[in-house]
């Protein structure tokens, strides 16, 4: 059975999982011999071995699972003894005691790095604080930035990070980009509300005047790219890189061609998928529908396709996100003054607040140094989406 290693990682778990299923078939209707398949075995005085077709697979090292679970595996032997963080072509794993803890949400170490994992595997999709029982951490991409100082949020708020780690004790003032902050307890004293921006249908042109604004204020944001300027690519990596969450949006935008059918679809996204990780090294599991969830013009192309394709999301381990507050610029506002009022009044309503905005919108882009130190000056805290993490979903329409 062949593993396509080209698709993505869901696809590739599904096709192991199978993989595996079948072996495991294959060995119990055999009495449980491995001399025809591969499997992580018992091999005698306390070892157990990669075993392929009776041979000791001394040539690997990586994670291997059998029906009991996920191993780590080196030189053809489960190694009990490793802890912390391994790979494999599936993903960056924690490892307790030689196998895969699942269970697992924390910060754990290798000689690469602090990693931020959910559920036993590396989240690269997490920016922001993440803790474990040694403190809080600022995360970028998956991974603890040591170099970092400044604020950075969470759930719980907005907080003084020094070299990486929260810095509890840090009281008093701090400014960043002209907006003064009041510290407790190495906390922004804010009003308790979030706002998610969020930036579609990019990179563009204005992408990078856009990335100086955010870095002016040092928050972080959201962007659902796409593949329409392909010339501005480049800006994913630097999107990327500043600890912004990189999010999928489609690859050509065309309401025609992906909701023609629901492979159409998922054709459309794998091929921006490929875009992302070529910029990125990474695969996303964040996306957001061209036009929503909740768009009626898919109905001309397709009846119930996104009745199927926000099930198929699920099933795949991916999160589609919409919104709860419009800036309007793909609708009648087409100045910064009307961008600015749509958000600062459409945020006062929600504790949290996903805004739709566009960056490939000038009057967007000029409307952000105002509408960002507005918010800060009044106490909002923003953060990227995060997987697991605050969704909106709105009403299937189709
Ligand atoms: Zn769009």
């Amino acid at each position: 059975m062949e593993i396509n290693r080209s698709q993505s990682p869901w696809k590739g778990l599904l096709a192991l999982s199978l993989a595996l299923c079948m072996v495991t078939l294959t060995a119990l209707s055999l009495g449980v011999s491995a001399k025809s398949s591969t499997d992580v075995i018992s091999v005698g005085d306390g070892r157990w071995a990669l075993v392929k077709d009776g041979h000791v697979e001394t040539s690997y090292t990586g994670i291997s699972k059998n029906k009991h679970g996920w191993w780590r595996v080196k030189n053809g032997y489960v190694d009990f003894h490793a802890n912390g963080v391994y790979r494999n072509e599936y993903g960056w794993w924690y490892v307790k005691n030689g196998k895969v803890d699942f269970d697992y949400t924390g910060i754990a170490k290798n000689a690469n790095g602090w990693w931020q994992i959910a559920g036993g595997k590396v989240n690269f999709e997490a920016n922001g604080v993440f803790r474990n029982e040694h403190g809080w951490w600022y995360v970028k991409q998956g991974k603890v930035d040591f170099n970092y100082t400044g604020l950075a949020s969470n759930a719980a708020g907005n907080w003084y990070i020094k070299n990486g780690k929260a810095d509890f004790s840090k009281n008093g003032t701090y400014s960043k980009g002209g907006v003064n902050y009041t510290l407790k307890g190495g906390k922004v004293q804010g009003n308790g509300k979030t706002i998610f921006l969020t930036f579609d249908d990019g990179p563009a042109q204005y992408t990078d005047q856009l990335l100086s604004i955010l870095d002016k204020y040092g928050i972080k944001v959201t962007f659902f790219v796409t593949n329409c300027y392909p010339k501005y690519q480049y800006d994913i990596q630097k999107e990327f890189q500043a600890g912004h969450a990189v999010a999928l949006h489609t690859y050509t935008h065309n309401y025609g061609t992906v909701y023609k059918s629901t492979s159409a679809y998922w054709n459309d996204f794998e091929k921006m998928e490929n875009v992302i990780s070529k910029q990125t090294g990474h695969r996303v599991t964040m996306f957001r529908f061209p036009g929503g969830s909740s768009n009626t013009v898919s109905r001309k192309y397709c009846s119930g396709v996104m009745t199927s394709l926000t099930r198929q999301a699920g099933q795949k381990g991916l999160t589609y996100y919409d919104w709860n507050v419009d800036s309007n610029d793909a609708g009648g506002t087409k100045t910064s003054d009307g961008i600015y009022n749509n958000i600062s009044r459409g945020v006062a309503n929600h504790k949290q607040s996903i805004v739709l905005c566009h960056d490939v919108k000038s009057y967007t882009v000029n409307a952000m140094d105002r509408t960002i130190k507005w918010a800060l000056q009044n106490g909002y805290t923003f953060r990227t989406l995060q997987p697991g993490g605050y969704t909106v979903h709105q009403k299937v329409a189709n």
